[in-house]
């Protein structure tokens, strides 16, 4: 067979030839934006064109720092296409992290939408790197900055040549993309994509059994495009012909729930934080959600409550996936086997709260200190993953490769179970377990149990260390409104009684207004961890 090679340039090609007439549908500061794919495409070969001028070439790495938006897409296609590197920039880390990262990656241009360039100009004489820094807004919105030397994005594109083409030579391996994981403890780590891990990790996005995206499909990644690639949605929409739905700036519940009604969004993705908030905008009843065959959700468990609520109250099919920087991230999408839609509703349930079977093309295995776990749904251990889509390594850190990379196996640092049909189940991650007299509990089970309770709205579990059992769990609880004065911690625990041994119960219910999150909407137990560490011992 012939070994050409997967890169991303054709996959806008793809998009350029055969759907020119479909739409990418854009939110920005200055309102509501449609463009085609044969627009895209124009605008995305003359920002190419742009940057080479400025003195982009292969290899280099260029960082945005930018919301969901149609500038943030072409700046997706644009950079590999040319042969550099996109650095997508986390931009709710903190400035210490963002000058680690930007020096890090050594970026050579940023590409700035108006919103972060205060955040910019803070550290712009510690990143000697960045030769210069291109503004992503509409003219008229062009904010004054110190920032040198400085672009408008729109004048370089209106300058740029819509013909542009792509060097014809790329090669597969060279690296396309690339991501920090947002570190919990020490510096974030840098992650390197290659065209060819992309390509292949686009084409499971494509898979019916997996995320099933098609040209039919009217997709609205939620997600950030910072985060992740978007978790892929982007490159896979683009190459699929799919029409985009882009959320831009600072957007609310309300606004994805008007951008979903007016749009006809047949598939999102996002954090379950972004799903509890939606639905309690969907209960206002305002909005036709209808077009919605599925929502998808990862990046930290699905609660079984959540899934239940999308389903049988607004009938929004859900479905549940896991997967991590380090992955692409893709790596198990929770669909029922053909013979297990006979089973009752809960027991359904139950299995799609699981993060689900393995996608065609990653390999894992579980294990602990006894060898691999048994399929049992029990027994628990170290999930550990290699295939085409998963990280060998951390740029410029051989320690903390020689670390997680083991004989040829990424070792995640998520502990998991996997049942009799396949099914993978993430009990903690390994920092977040809570090591109570040497037993194991799992927060993510206590945290599932809280949130089916019809009165709560979030609810996370940490270990706190305790003068007897090493650590014991805590139950931070945030209430929905209606239920703020008729709920006590009694109560809380009382429901949790019969579903859990009598050692796994929470030592105490604390009730908060918010619980601390990550700047990607996870929860922040690291945080909480912190705030209650003496909760148990004084
Ligand atoms: P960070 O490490 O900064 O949180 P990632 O987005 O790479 O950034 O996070 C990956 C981790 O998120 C996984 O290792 C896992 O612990 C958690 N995660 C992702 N998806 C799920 C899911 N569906 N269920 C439970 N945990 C998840």
């Amino acid at each position: 067979m012939m070994n050409t090679q997967l890169t991303l340039n054709t996959l806008l090609e793809r998009a350029e030839k055969y759907f020119p007439k479909k739409e990418i549908i854009s939110r920005t500061h200055a309102g509501m934006n449609r463009f085609t794919y044969a627009q895209f495409g124009k605008r995305t070969r003359s920002l190419a064109s742009a940057l080479e001028k400025l003195g982009v070439i292969r290899g280099d790495k260029i960082g945005t720092l930018a919301w969901n938006d149609h500038r943030h897409l072409e700046a997706y296609f644009a950079i590999p296409s040319m042969g550099a590197v996109l650095h997508t920039i986390n931009i709710r880390l903190s400035v210490e992290h963002l000058t680690y990262i930007i020096r890090n990656a050594e970026d050579k241009i940023l590409l700035i939408d108006k919103d972060f360039v205060p955040l910019i100009e803070q550290i712009k004489d510690n990143i000697p790197s960045v030769k210069a820094f291109v503004i992503m807004t509409d003219e008229e919105q062009l904010p004054d900055t110190t920032l040198a030397p400085v672009y408008h994005y729109e004048a370089i594109v209106s300058e740029g040549d819509e013909n542009y083409a792509f060097p014809a030579d790329l090669n597969e391996n060279e690296a396309a993309g690339m991501c920090y994981t947002s570190a919990t403890t020490g510096n974030p780590k840098g992650v390197l994509y290659t065209h060819r891990s992309i390509v292949l990790h686009s084409i499971t996005l494509g898979l019916a059994d997996t995320l099933a995206i098609s040209e039919s499909d009217i997709a609205m990644p939620v997600v950030p495009m910072f985060h992740v690639n978007a978790w892929g949605m982007p490159f896979a929409g683009v190459w699929f012909g799919t029409t985009l739905v882009l959320p831009g700036p600072s957007f609310t519940p309300k606004i994805l729930a008007e951008l979903i009604d007016s749009e006809g969004v047949t598939v999102t993705a996002g954090v379950p934080t972004v799903w509890l908030g939606l639905a309690q905008e969907l209960e206002t009843g305002k909005y036709a959600t209808s077009s919605l065959t599925r929502v998808i959700c990862g990046g930290s468990a699905a609660p079984l409550g959540l899934i239940r609520t999308y389903e049988e109250k607004f009938n929004i099919p859900f479905l549940h996936a896991y997967g991590m920087t380090e992955t692409s991230p893709i790596v198990t999408v929770s669909r029922l086997k053909s013979y297990q839609q006979d089973l009752s509703n809960e027991e359904k349930l139950e299995i799609r709260a699981k993060q689900g079977l393995l996608v065609p093309g990653v390999e894992a295995k579980i294990v602990n200190e006894n060898g691999e776990v048994k399929a049992d749904g029990e027994d628990m251990g170290e999930l550990l993953l290699r295939g085409p889509w998963i990280t060998d390594s951390y740029y410029k850190e051989p320690e903390k490769t020689a670390e997680t990379v083991k004989d040829g196996w990424l070792h995640t640092g998520d502990i998991a179970t996997i049942d009799e049909e396949g099914f993978i189940k993430l009990v903690d991650r390994t920092k977040d377990l809570v090591k109570s007299g040497g037993e194991w509990i799992s927060s993510v089970d206590l945290e599932n149990a809280l949130m089916a309770h019809e009165a709560v709205f979030e609810a996370a579990v940490v270990a706190v260390p305790h003068p007897r059992w090493q650590e014991r769990p805590v139950a931070a609880v945030v209430l929905k409104d209606t239920y703020k004065d008729s709920v006590s911690k009694e109560d809380i625990l009382e429901y949790l009684e019969p579903q859990f041994a009598k050692w796994w119960l929470p030592d105490d219910v604390i009730f908060m207004e918010e619980i601390p999150k990550t700047s990607v909407g996870k929860f922040l137990k690291r945080e909480l961890r912190e705030q209650l560490k003496d909760h148990l011992t004084s």
